[in-house]
């Protein structure tokens, strides 16, 4: 029996979990695995794709959006 995500054994291992439709794994890899399909794919965009120039441009852009949206709260609060 071997874990569907490292291949290492799972057989005398702690934490060991069955995933439907795949077979055994270990419980520590399901959750990494889990995790980095979340963190590929945000909102049908897989970043992993884009090359590092979008990806800046994208955090820029984030960054200014979230400025942005903080000092309009600030500016709310204070007036
Ligand atoms: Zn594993």
């Amino acid at each position: 029996m071997r874990c569907v995500y490292c291949e290492g054994p799972v057989v005398g291992h702690e934490d060991v979990m069955v995933v439907s439709g795949l077979g055994p794994s270990h419980k520590r890899c399901y959750e990494q695995e889990q995790h980095k399909e979340d963190w590929m794919e945000f909102e049908g965009i897989v970043l992993e794709s884009w090359d590092n120039e979008r990806l800046l441009e994208l955090k820029e852009r984030v960054l200014i959006e979230l400025n942005s949206r903080f000092y309009k709260t600030q500016a709310i609060e204070l007036f």
